[in-house]
Protein backbone atom coordinates (compact mmCIF):
# COMPACT_ATOMS: atom_id res chain seq x y z
CA UNK A 1 0.00 0.00 0.00
CA UNK A 2 0.95 3.52 -0.26
CA UNK A 3 0.51 5.95 2.26
CA UNK A 4 0.52 10.04 1.93
CA UNK A 5 -0.64 12.95 3.87
CA UNK A 6 -3.72 15.40 1.60
CA UNK A 7 -3.80 18.71 4.15
CA UNK A 8 -2.83 17.20 7.11
CA UNK A 9 -4.81 14.13 7.00
CA UNK A 10 -3.53 10.18 6.47
CA UNK A 11 -4.82 8.90 2.99
CA UNK A 12 -4.23 5.73 0.70
CA UNK A 13 -2.98 6.41 -2.42
CA UNK A 14 -4.54 4.01 -5.34
CA UNK A 15 -4.00 4.31 -8.87
CA UNK A 16 -5.45 7.52 -9.29
CA UNK A 17 -7.28 8.02 -6.28
CA UNK A 18 -6.70 8.89 -2.88
CA UNK A 19 -9.18 7.41 0.47
CA UNK A 20 -9.56 9.22 3.29
CA UNK A 21 -8.12 7.01 6.04
CA UNK A 22 -10.45 8.17 8.84
CA UNK A 23 -13.56 8.49 6.57
CA UNK A 24 -13.23 4.68 5.22
CA UNK A 25 -12.00 3.30 8.85
CA UNK A 26 -15.07 5.26 10.25
CA UNK A 27 -12.66 6.70 12.66
CA UNK A 28 -10.44 3.58 13.96
CA UNK A 29 -7.25 5.05 11.98
CA UNK A 30 -6.38 9.07 11.12
CA UNK A 31 -6.58 11.35 10.25
CA UNK A 32 -3.61 12.51 11.37
CA UNK A 33 -0.82 11.16 9.28
CA UNK A 34 1.68 10.13 12.34
CA UNK A 35 -1.09 8.12 14.35
CA UNK A 36 -1.15 5.33 11.39
CA UNK A 37 2.40 3.86 12.44
CA UNK A 38 1.58 4.35 16.09
CA UNK A 39 -0.95 1.82 15.71
CA UNK A 40 0.92 0.35 12.28
CA UNK A 41 0.59 -3.38 13.06
CA UNK A 42 -3.27 -2.71 13.26
CA UNK A 43 -3.74 -0.19 10.66
CA UNK A 44 -1.54 -2.47 7.99
CA UNK A 45 -3.91 -5.47 8.49
CA UNK A 46 -6.85 -3.10 8.13
CA UNK A 47 -5.56 -0.78 5.11
CA UNK A 48 -5.02 -4.26 3.41
CA UNK A 49 -8.37 -4.99 3.12
CA UNK A 50 -8.77 -1.83 1.38
CA UNK A 51 -9.55 -1.78 -2.35
CA UNK A 52 -9.00 2.37 -2.79
CA UNK A 53 -9.84 2.67 -6.51
CA UNK A 54 -12.75 0.49 -5.89
CA UNK A 55 -14.36 2.53 -2.73
CA UNK A 56 -16.84 5.28 -3.73
CA UNK A 57 -15.58 7.84 -1.28
CA UNK A 58 -12.16 7.78 -3.02
CA UNK A 59 -10.96 11.01 -4.96
CA UNK A 60 -8.65 12.29 -7.72
CA UNK A 61 -5.37 13.23 -6.40
CA UNK A 62 -2.29 15.19 -7.44
CA UNK A 63 0.99 14.78 -5.96
CA UNK A 64 1.66 18.55 -6.16
CA UNK A 65 -0.86 18.77 -3.29
CA UNK A 66 0.17 16.41 -1.08
CA UNK A 67 2.10 17.30 1.89
CA UNK A 68 5.13 15.42 3.76
CA UNK A 69 3.92 11.83 3.80
CA UNK A 70 5.63 11.77 7.71
CA UNK A 71 5.38 15.13 8.58
CA UNK A 72 5.88 14.99 12.30
CA UNK A 73 8.30 12.33 13.39
CA UNK A 74 9.85 12.36 16.78
CA UNK A 75 13.38 11.72 15.49
CA UNK A 76 14.71 12.13 12.14
CA UNK A 77 18.42 10.14 11.48
CA UNK A 78 20.14 10.64 8.98
CA UNK A 79 23.46 8.80 7.76
CA UNK A 80 26.71 10.01 6.32
CA UNK A 81 29.31 8.39 3.84
CA UNK A 82 27.05 5.10 3.57
CA UNK A 83 27.95 4.88 -0.28
CA UNK A 84 31.63 3.96 -0.80
CA UNK A 85 31.90 6.09 -3.96
CA UNK A 86 30.28 9.26 -2.29
CA UNK A 87 32.60 8.95 0.40
CA UNK A 88 35.55 8.53 -1.75
CA UNK A 89 34.15 11.41 -3.89
CA UNK A 90 34.21 13.97 -0.38
CA UNK A 91 37.75 12.57 0.83
CA UNK A 92 37.33 10.67 3.54
CA UNK A 93 37.65 6.99 5.07
CA UNK A 94 34.79 4.68 4.93
CA UNK A 95 33.14 4.70 8.33
CA UNK A 96 33.33 1.93 10.77
CA UNK A 97 30.17 2.74 12.51
CA UNK A 98 27.51 4.64 10.61
CA UNK A 99 28.01 8.34 10.76
CA UNK A 100 24.83 9.68 12.20
CA UNK A 101 23.40 13.58 12.18
CA UNK A 102 19.98 14.21 12.41
CA UNK A 103 17.77 16.66 10.21
CA UNK A 104 15.60 19.00 12.58
CA UNK A 105 11.96 17.68 11.41
CA UNK A 106 10.85 21.40 10.90
CA UNK A 107 12.93 20.94 7.93
CA UNK A 108 10.33 18.54 6.38
CA UNK A 109 8.00 19.24 3.18
CA UNK A 110 5.91 17.50 0.72
CA UNK A 111 7.27 16.01 -2.64
CA UNK A 112 6.51 19.39 -4.46
CA UNK A 113 7.77 22.39 -3.22
CA UNK A 114 9.94 25.31 -3.68
CA UNK A 115 12.95 26.03 -1.33
CA UNK A 116 14.78 29.53 -0.78
CA UNK A 117 18.45 29.06 -0.75
CA UNK A 118 20.45 29.64 1.60
CA UNK A 119 23.48 30.64 0.42
CA UNK A 120 25.47 29.56 -2.97
CA UNK A 121 26.61 26.79 -2.17
CA UNK A 122 23.61 24.35 -0.93
CA UNK A 123 23.83 20.59 -2.43
CA UNK A 124 21.63 17.77 -3.80
CA UNK A 125 21.69 14.68 -2.13
CA UNK A 126 18.93 12.04 -3.35
CA UNK A 127 17.94 9.51 -0.45
CA UNK A 128 16.32 6.92 0.36
CA UNK A 129 14.16 7.62 3.40
CA UNK A 130 13.01 4.95 6.36
CA UNK A 131 10.04 4.85 8.05
CA UNK A 132 9.66 3.18 11.09
CA UNK A 133 6.78 0.69 11.88
CA UNK A 134 6.42 -0.46 15.46
CA UNK A 135 10.16 0.85 16.80
CA UNK A 136 11.63 -0.65 19.68
CA UNK A 137 15.28 -0.78 21.05
CA UNK A 138 17.80 -3.62 20.25
CA UNK A 139 15.66 -4.60 16.98
CA UNK A 140 17.27 -7.47 14.78
CA UNK A 141 19.01 -6.81 11.56
CA UNK A 142 15.89 -7.03 9.54
CA UNK A 143 13.04 -5.35 7.20
CA UNK A 144 10.39 -6.25 10.24
CA UNK A 145 10.29 -2.78 11.68
CA UNK A 146 10.16 -1.24 8.68
CA UNK A 147 6.62 0.88 7.52
CA UNK A 148 7.52 1.58 4.31
CA UNK A 149 10.21 3.73 2.70
CA UNK A 150 10.11 7.27 1.03
CA UNK A 151 12.02 9.28 -1.69
CA UNK A 152 14.02 11.94 0.25
CA UNK A 153 16.65 14.79 -0.78
CA UNK A 154 19.15 15.97 2.31
CA UNK A 155 19.75 19.26 0.83
CA UNK A 156 22.62 20.15 2.43
CA UNK A 157 24.48 23.91 2.81
CA UNK A 158 28.10 23.05 2.67
CA UNK A 159 29.12 26.14 3.98
CA UNK A 160 27.30 25.87 7.54
CA UNK A 161 27.61 22.13 7.89
CA UNK A 162 31.21 22.70 7.65
CA UNK A 163 32.00 25.71 9.01
CA UNK A 164 34.56 26.23 12.13
CA UNK A 165 37.28 23.34 13.19
CA UNK A 166 34.27 20.93 13.28
CA UNK A 167 31.64 19.80 11.14
CA UNK A 168 28.03 20.21 12.51
CA UNK A 169 25.95 18.26 10.11
CA UNK A 170 22.50 19.01 11.19
CA UNK A 171 22.16 23.00 11.40
CA UNK A 172 23.35 23.30 7.68
CA UNK A 173 21.21 20.45 6.43
CA UNK A 174 17.84 21.22 8.40
CA UNK A 175 17.30 24.52 6.91
CA UNK A 176 13.11 25.62 5.68
CA UNK A 177 12.44 23.10 3.28
CA UNK A 178 15.98 20.78 2.89
CA UNK A 179 14.24 17.75 4.03
CA UNK A 180 11.37 17.27 0.77
CA UNK A 181 9.96 13.99 1.45
CA UNK A 182 7.34 12.17 -0.59
CA UNK A 183 5.08 11.61 -2.38
CA UNK A 184 4.37 8.36 -0.31
CA UNK A 185 5.18 5.72 2.30
CA UNK A 186 5.44 2.34 0.25
CA UNK A 187 4.87 -0.24 2.60
CA UNK A 188 8.08 -3.06 2.06
CA UNK A 189 5.48 -5.54 1.80
CA UNK A 190 3.91 -3.98 -2.11
CA UNK A 191 7.96 -2.47 -3.00
CA UNK A 192 8.79 -6.80 -2.75
CA UNK A 193 6.58 -7.16 -5.13
CA UNK A 194 8.74 -6.51 -8.35
CA UNK A 195 11.39 -4.41 -6.79
CA UNK A 196 14.73 -6.16 -5.37
CA UNK A 197 14.15 -3.96 -1.83
CA UNK A 198 18.28 -4.60 -1.94
CA UNK A 199 19.09 -2.95 -4.73
CA UNK A 200 17.02 0.16 -5.80
CA UNK A 201 17.90 2.00 -8.11
CA UNK A 202 18.47 5.86 -6.97
CA UNK A 203 18.98 9.27 -8.49
CA UNK A 204 18.39 13.05 -9.26
CA UNK A 205 18.54 15.52 -12.28
CA UNK A 206 18.78 19.19 -12.68
CA UNK A 207 16.96 21.30 -15.07
CA UNK A 208 17.46 25.08 -15.73
CA UNK A 209 14.65 27.03 -16.16
CA UNK A 210 11.80 24.11 -17.86
CA UNK A 211 15.18 23.35 -20.13
CA UNK A 212 16.54 19.62 -20.51
CA UNK A 213 17.52 17.58 -17.50
CA UNK A 214 21.03 16.51 -16.73
CA UNK A 215 21.79 13.60 -14.63
CA UNK A 216 23.20 14.37 -11.22
CA UNK A 217 22.99 11.11 -9.16
CA UNK A 218 22.66 7.59 -10.73
CA UNK A 219 23.21 4.79 -7.97
CA UNK A 220 21.67 1.48 -6.51
CA UNK A 221 20.73 1.12 -2.98
CA UNK A 222 23.13 -2.56 -3.26
CA UNK A 223 25.91 -0.14 -3.04
CA UNK A 224 24.86 0.96 0.96
CA UNK A 225 27.91 0.83 3.07
CA UNK A 226 25.27 -0.16 6.26
CA UNK A 227 22.09 -1.54 4.94
CA UNK A 228 18.55 -1.12 5.86
CA UNK A 229 18.44 -3.78 8.54
CA UNK A 230 21.57 -3.00 9.92
CA UNK A 231 21.36 0.74 10.24
CA UNK A 232 17.71 -0.24 12.56
CA UNK A 233 19.77 -2.67 14.24
CA UNK A 234 22.41 -0.49 14.73
CA UNK A 235 20.60 2.82 15.77
CA UNK A 236 17.96 0.93 17.99
CA UNK A 237 21.12 -0.49 20.03
CA UNK A 238 21.75 2.86 21.10
CA UNK A 239 18.25 4.84 20.76
CA UNK A 240 14.68 3.57 20.63
CA UNK A 241 13.13 4.05 17.54
CA UNK A 242 9.67 5.32 17.54
CA UNK A 243 7.02 4.61 15.31
CA UNK A 244 7.09 7.37 12.59
CA UNK A 245 10.60 7.80 12.86
CA UNK A 246 12.57 8.84 9.84
CA UNK A 247 15.98 7.62 8.65
CA UNK A 248 17.75 9.25 5.78
CA UNK A 249 20.09 6.38 4.39
CA UNK A 250 22.70 8.52 2.40
CA UNK A 251 23.33 9.59 -1.32
CA UNK A 252 25.07 7.76 -3.48
CA UNK A 253 27.76 9.66 -5.15
CA UNK A 254 27.49 12.62 -8.07
CA UNK A 255 27.06 15.67 -5.07
CA UNK A 256 27.98 18.80 -6.20
CA UNK A 257 30.95 19.35 -3.38
CA UNK A 258 32.67 15.75 -4.83
CA UNK A 259 32.67 17.59 -8.98
CA UNK A 260 35.31 19.54 -10.62
CA UNK A 261 34.42 22.24 -10.86
CA UNK A 262 32.42 21.92 -7.58
CA UNK A 263 28.76 22.83 -8.62
CA UNK A 264 26.08 24.07 -6.43
CA UNK A 265 22.28 24.94 -6.98
CA UNK A 266 21.18 27.83 -7.99
CA UNK A 267 18.11 30.19 -8.51
CA UNK A 268 15.66 28.78 -10.98
CA UNK A 269 16.84 25.22 -11.31
CA UNK A 270 14.30 22.18 -10.54
CA UNK A 271 15.54 19.17 -8.51
CA UNK A 272 14.11 15.84 -9.69
CA UNK A 273 14.74 12.85 -7.09
CA UNK A 274 13.48 9.26 -8.03
CA UNK A 275 14.04 6.48 -6.54
CA UNK A 276 12.55 2.90 -8.54
CA UNK A 277 9.20 1.99 -7.36
CA UNK A 278 8.74 4.84 -4.72
CA UNK A 279 8.26 7.30 -7.19
CA UNK A 280 9.72 11.24 -7.77
CA UNK A 281 10.10 14.52 -5.56
CA UNK A 282 10.33 17.77 -7.46
CA UNK A 283 12.13 20.86 -5.61
CA UNK A 284 12.57 24.50 -7.28
CA UNK A 285 14.64 27.02 -6.22
CA UNK A 286 15.14 30.53 -5.52
CA UNK A 287 17.43 33.08 -4.22
ZN1 LIG B 1 22.79 12.94 3.36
Amino acid sequence: MRIANQGGRAVLLGQRKALDVATASEGRFGPDPMSVYRAWAAFRDWAATVDVDAAPAAQPVEVAGLDAPVPAPEQVFAIGLNYADHAKETGMALPEHPLVFTKFPSSLTGPESTVRLSGDRVDWEAELVVVVGDGGRDLPASWDAVAGLTVGQDLSDRTVQNRGDRPQFGLGKSFAGYGPTGPAVVTIDELRDGHDLDALRIGCRVSEDGGEERVLQDGTTADLVFSVPELVHRLSAVVELRPGDLIFTGTPSGVGLGRTPQEFLKPGQVLTTEIEGLGTIRQAFTA
